[in-house]
């Protein structure tokens, strides 16, 4: 098994029939089991299944976004999906059989008690009068998504995507950069009606689903179905309220200043993108010139980075380079049979490149010291809030490293990421309080919604100006954002990890060996604790208790201020 490569992996359909009937078998001997003993080796051995089983269905869906265009995988793909959901009710009776079970003390005294509460919460999450509204909600997600995914803008002479476009927000030509935003607009006005409507059922549904389970409205469900058992509504309130007195005053001044090296009289939304008069950091080689000077930085980093960069490497577990026929997506998976992480990208040889290099690959290298310090596959992966620490951090760690990638432009590549670092959070939060509004107040209109957004606008980013964009203007902007129709109340967790990466910033600056001791315990921990938990355990400080926010972006602010980039001519 060590001497596995991913192109070499051998596919096999995953047998659905007998996975189900062996799920069904194993739900009952776990009911009779008479020990402890016996019952721990049961879960080993559903474990086992369980690891040969999502392995398979995760090797299709890898090798299928590989090559969109092979059929095969296109297929098998089909079936994991149409096939999963049946099967699922199966594994929630092993579950039901765990959480019944008279040996339920035995488990948690050995696994902690964390191993129980995504059991607990997914139980709670679920009743059989929301099936058919879960199954109107995919419909309207799937239909947003389509559309996105669909959407053909004309522009530049050539028909592109959504993520196309955006490309020419950072034009060196200022009219071209305008134009550029008003096409994007104008594709969304242009479907305004429909995207009205499907927000509008899709709160009715999921406000119902929330009714049926016993809450007023959606809200707490929302806050489960993101795992989270130890904080609400009250402290994510609390921790917009500190955005926005410590982190919008300070984008404002970053967007000031932003407009004097830019040369113009007032900045525009359509200038936000262009960080510097001269154009952003390019990386000073190929594809194979940044994997390479990966490489040699993970090895210079830490030991334990080293041997997970060689094993990424050595067996084939990162796909980065763009080729005809790949999906337009990245992400990081794992097989869990192999112990192995999987990092997907297409590169584009911008600054995006360097953030799949140390942003995923960061999720990765967290997956990689999970699965091998965590004793069951439940503790392999981690919630969002505490995952995307893993991966922002990484982004932090690398900042001395910038020169191997960016050569003279490495000070713009740090300067211009730690910006959109702090700039993203007012955003961040302006979303999540803008689901919590329509949740909570189902009766507005649409055109009342976009208002909605328009005002939190106004107090999260007042520097935000849309010229003559009239869709735009009267808050039109949201609809843009994927998360808010299909991941609701997902958004918080970038802004809140944001905190985590922020600390690991100053840590590393001031002790880089406690920082990185830090680090690793966080990576090793997994999903073993709840987030509050996870935060002591790796001694990084709770965002929600005031003024954390303002002690986490410190040394940010400080590098912010003291860069060359700040300074007037
Ligand atoms: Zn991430």
């Amino acid at each position: 098994m060590s001497d596995f490569t991913f192109s070499t992996l051998e596919y096999q359909r995953p047998d659905f029939a007998a996975v189900g009937s062996f799920a069904e078998q194993m739900a009952e001997r776990m009911k009779q089991a008479g020990s402890y003993e016996e019952l721990k080796a049961l879960m080993k051995e559903s474990e086992e299944a369980s690891k040969d089983f999502s392995t398979m269905c995760v090797i299709a869906s890898i090798r299928n976004t590989l090559d969109t265009r092979d059929e095969f995988y296109e297929k098998e793909q089909e079936y994991i999906d149409e096939q999963t959901p049946l099967i699922t009710p199966k594994f929630l009776a092993m579950d039901a059989a765990l959480l019944n079970s008279p040996f339920r003390a035995d488990i948690e005294k050995e696994y902690g008690k964390q191993y129980f509460v995504q059991k607990e919460l997914e139980k709670k999450i679920f009743c059989e009068a929301n099936i058919p509204l879960m199954q109107q909600e995919a419909k309207l997600t799937n239909e947003y998504q389509k559309m996105m995914a669909t959407a053909e803008i004309p522009f530049d002479g050539k028909t592109l995507n959504l993520y196309g476009v955006q490309k020419y927000f950072e034009h060196e030509d200022r009219s071209i950069r305008a134009a550029a935003v008003k096409a994007y607009s104008d594709f969304y006005h242009k479907n305004e009606e429909r995207l009205e409507e499907i927000w509008d059922e899709l709160i009715k549904i999921r406000n119902e689903m929330g009714r049926n389970l016993g809450y007023e409205n959606f809200i707490p469900v929302g806050y489960m179905q993101q795992g989270r058992t130890d904080y609400g509504q009250k402290e994510v309130e609390s921790f917009r309220e500190q955005v926005l007195t410590e982190i919008v005053p300070l984008c404002e001044k970053l967007y000031e200043a932003q407009r004097k090296r830019l040369g113009i009289d007032t900045l525009k939304f359509y200038d936000e993108s262009r960080v510097f008069a001269d154009g952003n950091a390019v990386p000073a080689g190929d594809d194979d010139f940044m994997v390479e000077q990966a490489r040699k930085m993970y090895h210079e980093i830490s030991p334990e980075t080293g041997e997970f960069i060689d094993f990424m490497i050595e067996h084939e577990l990162m796909d980065l380079k763009n080729k005809p026929g790949k999906a337009s997506t990245g992400y990081m998976t794992y097989l869990a049979r192999y112990q192995s992480p999987f990092v997907f990208s297409c590169f584009n040889q911008t600054i995006f490149d360097m953030q799949v290099l140390t942003h995923e690959l960061g999720h990765a290298f967290a997956g990689y010291m999970a699965m091998r310090h965590q004793p069951v596959m439940e503790y392999y992966s981690e919630s969002t809030d505490i995952a995307e620490i893993h991966s922002m951090s990484m982004e932090q760690f690398s900042y001395p490293y910038a020169e191997q990638f960016f050569g003279e432009d490495a000070d713009k590549f740090r300067f211009a990421h730690l910006q959109e670092a702090m700039t993203f959070v007012p955003f961040g939060v302006a979303v999540d309080e803008f689901q919590h509004i329509c949740y909570a107040n189902p009766s507005l209109t649409p055109k009342e919604r976009t208002l909605e957004w328009k005002k939190l606008e106004e107090k999260y980013m007042p520097w935000r100006k849309y010229d003559a964009d009239d869709f735009f203007d009267r808050g039109g902007y949201w609809y843009h954002k994927l998360h808010i129709y299909l991941y609701p109340f997902y958004y918080i967790n970038y802004t809140l990890t944001t905190m985590g990466a922020m600390e690991f910033k100053k840590k590393n600056y001031e002790d880089h060996a406690a920082a990185w001791e830090d680090y690793l315990k966080l990576c090793k921990c997994g999903g073993s604790m709840s987030y509050l938990e996870t935060l002591r355990h790796a001694n990084v400080h709770n965002p929600f208790e005031a003024g954390s926010v303002k002690n986490a972006i410190s040394v940010a602010k400080d590098e912010l201020f003291a860069s060359k980039y700040m300074k007037e001519d």
